[in-house]
């Protein structure tokens, strides 16, 4: 079925970007902690530069599959839910329409029309194309918005893989005694440029953005270095 396609106006809303940049994002970011952090954790082991580039890439590709399947399994749940309600929306059409007319325009009053026009604008509608305008006023689904799996999956696989690529880089352009200082110098210029950039194009403060994924991103690493160099010392 067709859902209708909300008509774009010149200026961009940012709720258009919102989507598939938050998922861009947060793939991004979790691949450039995580394999960082897997690094780090390696490279204060002890372990030579190989080891640590194996466990990059490994660490990349495991994140990136792992991320790819609980996106993929997240919102084919939500297309099921969506799939759901809209058969249900389609026997309640043919079962009841005057309901759903009433329904509808009910809607429309909510939204601020004086009920003899929202009437006229239920009927209309309706005729024109009942489930469209039931999916997009009241289920709130929009072709713009629909659920869409295995795109949801792909791209957070691809900005997992977008992120972690930066620490991997770090790592084997470094000389292997100064991984650890040049990865972590590499990784927080990153990590405040992703969180700036997200904080920004999502219409918050930079900074704000920019400091809490440093943070969170040196915490980390700090955490799995310490590890790694009470592990390396233990074996
Ligand atoms: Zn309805």
């Amino acid at each position: 079925m067709k859902l209708p396609m909300p008509r774009l106006h010149k200026e961009i809303h940012k709720s258009y970007r919102i989507g598939w940049l938050r998922a861009a994002v947060l793939g991004a970011n979790d691949g450039t902690i995580s394999t960082a952090s897997l690094i780090m954790g390696v490279a204060a082991a002890g372990a030579p530069k190989s080891t640590i580039l194996l466990t990059g890439v490994a660490g990349m590709v495991a994140g990136a599959m792992s991320m790819a399947a609980g996106e993929y399994v997240s919102v084919q749940s939500q297309a099921d839910t969506e799939k759901a309600d809209i058969a249900k929306e389609k026997r309640e059409l043919e079962t009841e329409p005057e309901d759903e007319l009433e329904e509808l325009a009910d809607i429309y009053v909510s939204r601020g029309l004086d009920k003899p026009l929202a009437i006229k604008v239920a009927e209309q509608l309706t005729a024109h194309d009942a489930l469209g305008a039931h999916a997009r006023d009241e289920l709130g689904i929009t072709e713009t918005l629909r659920a869409r799996p295995i795109q949801a999956a792909v791209s957070s696989a691809l900005s997992f893989i977008a992120g972690a690529v930066i620490p991997i880089a770090a790592a084997f352009l470094s000389p292997a005694d100064l991984i650890p200082v040049l990865l972590t110098a590499t990784v927080l210029a990153a990590l405040v440029l992703l969180g700036g950039t997200a904080a920004y194009a999502g219409g918050a403060p930079p900074g704000g953005g920019a400091l809490r994924v440093a943070f969170w991103g040196a915490l980390a690493m700090g955490l799995t270095a310490v590890a790694g160099r009470l592990f390396g010392a233990a074996v």
